[in-house]
């Protein structure tokens, strides 16, 4: 029986970054993606929308609840509202709150 367990990716810090490597934004600027008005947000967007890790960055930046740039093609306004959305959804147990229907 093998008893190597997979380790959870954010065990290990390096890791946890590793994805970085692969995202779009290393051939731009950084302050590119921490833009201090719209039309900056809607730039980053635009590189952020075929970027490989995504996915990847946006859950990075909700878990980490970083608060500032653009991440995963997301805005700070926009993450605040997942986050928002998602404490809605689930309860302080981790079961759905539905709310019932009167
Ligand atoms: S989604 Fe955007 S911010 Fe995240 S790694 Fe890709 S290009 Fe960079």
């Amino acid at each position: 029986m093998d008893e190597r367990v997979e380790q959870p990716n954010h065990i290990d810090p390096e890791y946890a970054t590793a994805w970085m490597a692969d995202g779009t934004c290393r051939n731009y600027p950084p302050a590119m993606f921490f833009p201090s008005d719209g039309v900056g947000v809607d730039r980053a967007r635009k590189i952020c929308k075929d970027c490989p890790v995504a996915g990847t960055c946006l859950e990075y930046a909700l878990e980490q609840r970083i608060e500032h740039g653009v991440w995963g093609g997301c805005s700070e306004r926009e993450r605040r509202r997942i986050l928002k959305r998602r404490k809605i959804a689930v309860s302080p147990r981790g079961h759905l709150a539905v709310e019932p229907v009167t």
